[in-house]
């Protein structure tokens, strides 16, 4: 059931007004975006229009300064692999991570999500806008005449996208209601960047390969609907928070490791004494999707380099999980969810 569906951050359902739009792209409208004839022309028209809906949800006169990709792990390995010297923050998804650990780049140091300390020299900076494990929003380094990255995947149609700067930016369309396998990469000028893919014309020539055109013109209807009612559902989404997390107030030896002033979509929970595998699985059980971490690296048994980054325990990291809502939750949801994990922790615990 949809509204027990609580790892909104993993991914979200698709708004049926997405799929609804996209339909057509798939039979009657199936042309290349690049053909000149009819059936191009009105594909390239759906593109050109998802282009400014995209744009306009970042607030950015220029349609042409975002480039549609396959999801925001290739618009983030792309702004990596741009060249020069790379710092990122030690919070950053796997995307990020991997592509900077690959490139020898810098991870910056911090304390307590402060990344103002050490060395921050670099020709580009990358510093995720929400956190996908924690919802911590991140606030960059003062920095001089380094180009600023940030992955706004978590905070795209969820919070209020004027507080972050960037020279770019990169976001996916699965996480506000869209389609899988499409995102953008936002590109501000005068910053630019070398093609990531060579073959035809298409997106300004930097990354060639016929457009997708469904899931575009999929994102453009999401980026639309978030644009009118993301405000109203961050409102919703902090009731359900509130009501989920009221259930486990005489709980004990419990924490919350999302800082004050977080993204309200995304909850992460420490238990002692109960694994936070176990806590998934037997939600599950009861019907809610819950998760232990990023769902990238759910299959991993290593501990979370954002959990470890903070200075968290093993003991407490152990116990993690993570709770994101989404527009499709109700509170009748959100408070079953919370006297669930209440007493599926009370159990486990007499168990030892
Ligand atoms: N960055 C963040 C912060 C994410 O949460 C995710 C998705 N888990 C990604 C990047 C990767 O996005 P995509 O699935 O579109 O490649």
């Amino acid at each position: 059931m949809i509204e027990r569906y609580f790892d909104n951050a993993a991914t979200s359902p698709v708004d049926p007004r997405v799929i609804e739009e996209m339909l057509p792209y798939f039979s009657d409208a199936f042309g290349n975006a690049n053909s000149i004839h009819e059936p191009g022309r009105r594909a390239s028209h759906a593109v050109d229009l998802a282009r400014s809906r995209v744009a306009h949800l970042f607030g950015l006169d220029d349609p042409n300064q975002v480039v549609f990709t396959s999801g925001a792990t290739e618009a983030n390995n792309w702004v990596l692999q741009r060249g020069g010297t790379v710092a990122v923050s030690p919070f950053e998804h796997a995307s990020i991570r991997e592509a900077a650990l690959a490139l020898n780049a810098r991870i910056l140091s911090n304390d307590n999500y402060d990344l103002s300390y050490g060395d921050r020299s670099a020709d580009l900076i990358s510093v995720m806008g929400v956190n996908n494990e924690t919802g911590a929003i991140l606030h960059p380094p003062a920095i001089g005449g380094s180009a600023l990255h940030r992955d706004l995947t978590q905070a795209v149609g969820k919070v209020n996208l004027s507080q972050f700067e960037f020279d770019l930016a990169s976001c996916s369309a699965h996480k506000l209601y869209g389609p899988k396998g499409v995102g953008a990469l936002i590109l501000k000028e005068p910053v630019s960047i070398e093609p990531l893919l060579y073959g035809g014309e298409h997106e300004l020539g930097l990354r060639a390969g016929t457009l997708n055109v469904p899931g575009i013109v999929g994102m453009g209807v999401a980026a639309a609907i978030a644009a009118d009612e993301a405000e109203n559902d961050r409102r919703t989404v902090v009731e359900l928070r509130a009501l989920a997390l009221h259930e486990l107030k005489n709980l004990t030896d419990f924490q919350l490791n999302t800082p004050p002033g977080s993204s309200p979509y995304i909850v992460s929970l420490s238990f002692l004494g109960v694994e936070g595998e176990t806590l998934v699985i037997e939600l599950d059980r009861a019907g809610f999707s819950i998760s232990s971490g990023a769902a990238c690296s759910s299959k991993s048994t290593e501990p979370s380099h954002v959990l470890v980054a903070l200075g968290m325990d093993p003991v407490w990291i152990r116990g993690t999980i993570r709770i994101s809502f989404g527009k499709y939750n109700t509170g009748a949801a959100a408070t079953s969810l919370g006297k669930e994990l209440r007493r599926v922790v009370e159990k486990l615990r007499t168990m030892h």
